[in-house]
């Protein structure tokens, strides 16, 4: 039976408990074997905020996964240059996973909404499935109508999962962070300590600095380059 994939993509900076409860909400409801976390490259430079390096948002992803032995990281994103678009993940992961496997792409409902001004949507509708997940306060009608549009022009085969409401945002994150305000219970305690040590998100802290590409894959432990359940491909 081929193994059923869970691709959950994002900035994860940082992973907190919203991205943790879609996805294993995702899993039990749609029995994926697998789900992958696959945090972005590092955007191209002219962005409206500086993004943490790809070394940090990587391994505190490792250390919030790691407990769960259905989820994994992937580096796929963050070893090849340029903006990561959704279509060339996908492919890289079939080429890694195998092509019959079932490919399940998780996402928040408002960007499933936006799905047709993706690369190549047309293609990326047939390569895998989709689960769009409820943020609090989304409104639901307008997603109904988009995934039933999706569905009859395309082909599309999107499927709504209604999340706890969980008003958790990596912003809210940063954001109390540099006020001074707790984040525990919003992110994993080993993140929580990840952010301390390592002065995340603090006005002028060094970690914000950007760095070469290369510098950041080498500075992450290739020990854990490939953590994940063992017995899957
Ligand atoms: P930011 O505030 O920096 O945009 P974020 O909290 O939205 O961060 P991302 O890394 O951008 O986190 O999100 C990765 C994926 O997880 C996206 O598909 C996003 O819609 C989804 N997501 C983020 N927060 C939640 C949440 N609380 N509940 C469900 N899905 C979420
Ligand atoms: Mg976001």
């Amino acid at each position: 039976m081929a193994t059923r994939i869970g691709i959950m993509g994002g900035t994860f900076d940082p992973i907190h408990y919203g991205h943790l409860v879609t996805a294993e909400e995702a899993r039990h409801d749609f029995q994926l074997d697998l789900v992958l976390f696959v945090p972005s490259g590092q955007p191209p430079h002219k962005t409206d905020r500086r993004i943490t390096p790809p070394k940090h948002r990587y391994l505190m992803t490792v250390l919030a996964t790691l407990t769960n032995p259905h989820f994994a990281v992937s580096r796929v994103d963050i070893d090849r240059p340029g903006p990561s678009y959704t279509i060339d993940t996908i492919e890289l992961l079939r080429q890694q996973y195998g092509p019959d496997e079932e490919y399940f792409f998780i996402s928040g409902a408002d960007a499933i909404l936006e799905l047709l001004t993706w690369k190549e949507p047309e293609r990326l509708l047939g390569m895998c499935e989709f689960i769009a997940a409820t943020r609090p306060g989304f409104p639901l009608n307008q997603l109904t109508e988009t995934v039933s549009e999706l569905g009859d022009q395309y082909g599309a085969r999107v499927h709504v999962l209604t999340v706890p409401a969980l008003a958790i945002s990596s912003t809210d994150v940063r954001q109390r962070v540099a006020s001074g305000r707790p984040i525990r219970y919003l992110v994993p305690e080993t993140v929580l300590y990840y952010i301390e040590k390592n002065r995340l998100y603090r006005p002028g802290a060094p970690a914000q600095a950007d760095e070469p590409e290369s510098e950041a894959a080498e500075a992450a432990p290739s020990v854990l380059s490939e953590v994940g359940p063992s017995d899957l491909p």
